[in-house]
């Protein structure tokens, strides 16, 4: 008889996003008169942009014709996406990167999962606690983590906490580890890494073999100037670092699914017996194998936000989503609230009154207010005591909302 994967019976309350439809779903049902606003939730409202649009429709035209119909594409990217993200995304904010180093998939969420597959069962894994949940369970799933104890820890994966103490910075481990996962802007926190921060974490794992697995999906949301968007930003990050990158936050691509991953060639890990290997190859072969490539006119729609008037067209769409993010925080700071991120990211990390838990905050909103956040639990024990707001809501609903933030009473 076939068995089922046990490292699936480790996770724990299945995935964060599904509990919170569960209570959502189960309170409209009870209560279908209320109408709910979702600040939770990280995903965009803001259709796909004019230029977008127009590149997307001539490559669905470019497949209706016989004269420029496409059947299967290159596996890693058309070299007018690729040629497009390394001119625009790293040359000119001089950072290395080549062509044949982009690797264009349909979402950074699959390829921050998938990226495990490349390497060996026994590497140690730091994580930061709170984090965007899907590196946990991912790594849970590929069976390099023990069970997950009382406390919502797994065994065998080294932790991170990220606290008001720390600046919600995950602070280098003091054990051996192999690779790391970062994620700048950081999702939920919102805080975002300086230089020097990401220099120490380069200088660290070049000094001790770890890989740098860098996840910089809200890049595009970083309006301070002195914020690196790339890790190859940093000096000798190519020799150790993989970066994840999404159109879904920076144009809207959620529904459209596009991104890409970065696997420099100068990225050396070994096998047991200490031979060299670059890691370019194994992606390479683990894509050509699985993975079929994103669709021609989706990648037309993405080579499209380069355009100058795509470019103009997504800068609105984000000042659009960082206003909200304003108001969302200057509402929770007059309320009494310390608030974290929102300035460089999307989200707002908000404390919580009187150590109240944040499922419990939750619950108190969505049944008082019909207003849906995300309990900061649910990214990680650390996050107890925190919410997560979302800024992607469309303007009408954040203003409603604050409207009703301003009336309750929270303990
Ligand atoms: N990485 C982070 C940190 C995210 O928060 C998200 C989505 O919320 C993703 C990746 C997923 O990106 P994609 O839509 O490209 O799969």
């Amino acid at each position: 008889m076939a068995q089922v994967n046990q490292n699936y019976l480790k996770l724990k309350d299945g995935y964060l996003f599904q509990e919170i439809s569960r209570r959502v779903r189960l309170f409209q049902e009870a209560n279908p008169q209320c109408n709910i606003i979702h600040m939770g939730i990280g995903d965009v409202t803001l259709p796909l942009t004019p230029k977008v649009i127009e590149s997307f429709q001539k490559g669905v035209n470019e497949m209706g014709d016989i004269t420029t119909f496409k059947g299967y594409g290159p596996n890693f990217g058309y070299e007018f996406l690729r040629n497009a993200i390394k001119e625009n995304d790293y040359t000119k904010r001089f950072a290395h990167v080549e062509v044949d180093e982009i690797f264009i998939t349909d979402g950074a969420k699959c390829d921050t999962g998938n990226i495990l597959e490349i390497f060996g069962m026994n590497n140690k894994i730091a994580i930061s606690d709170p984090i965007y949940p899907v590196y946990i369970d991912s790594t849970v799933m590929s069976g390099r983590t023990g069970v997950c104890n009382e406390n919502g820890y797994y065994e065998n994966i080294v932790y991170m906490p990220c606290t008001e103490e720390n600046s919600f910075l995950p602070i280098i481990p003091n054990e051996i580890i192999d690779i790391v996962f970062l994620c700048f802007p950081n999702n939920p926190t919102g805080v975002t890494a300086n230089q020097a921060y990401l220099q120490k974490w380069v200088d660290y794992a070049i000094e001790n073999n770890v890989v740098i697995l860098y996840d910089s999906a809200y890049e595009a949301y970083i309006s301070e100037s002195n914020i690196p968007h790339s890790i190859y930003e940093i000096k000798n990050a190519r020799k150790v670092a993989i970066e994840f990158r999404s159109f879904s936050k920076t144009a809207g691509f959620t529904g459209t699914r596009c991104a890409y991953t970065v696997v420099p060639k100068e990225l050396l890990v070994t096998d047991e017996t200490g031979k060299k290997f670059a890691l370019h190859t194994f992606w390479t072969r683990r894509q050509a194998t699985k993975f079929n490539g994103v669709s021609y006119p989706v990648q037309r729609a993405a080579a499209a936000v380069y355009t100058i008037e795509g470019q103009k067209e997504i800068k609105e769409m984000i000042a659009y989503y960082m206003d909200n993010a304003k108001i969302l925080k200057a509402t929770m700071e007059k309320l009494g609230f310390k608030v974290y991120g929102g300035i460089n990211a999307p989200y707002i990390w908000v404390k919580t009154k009187n150590n109240q838990k944040s499922w419990d905050f939750f619950d108190f909103l969505l049944k008082k207010q019909n207003i849906v956040c995300i309990p900061g639990f649910g990214f990680g024990p650390a996050g107890e005591g925190f919410v997560r707001f979302s800024s992607f809501a469309k303007r009408e609903n954040v203003l409603q909302a604050v409207e009703r933030l301003n009336q309750t009473n929270f303990i």
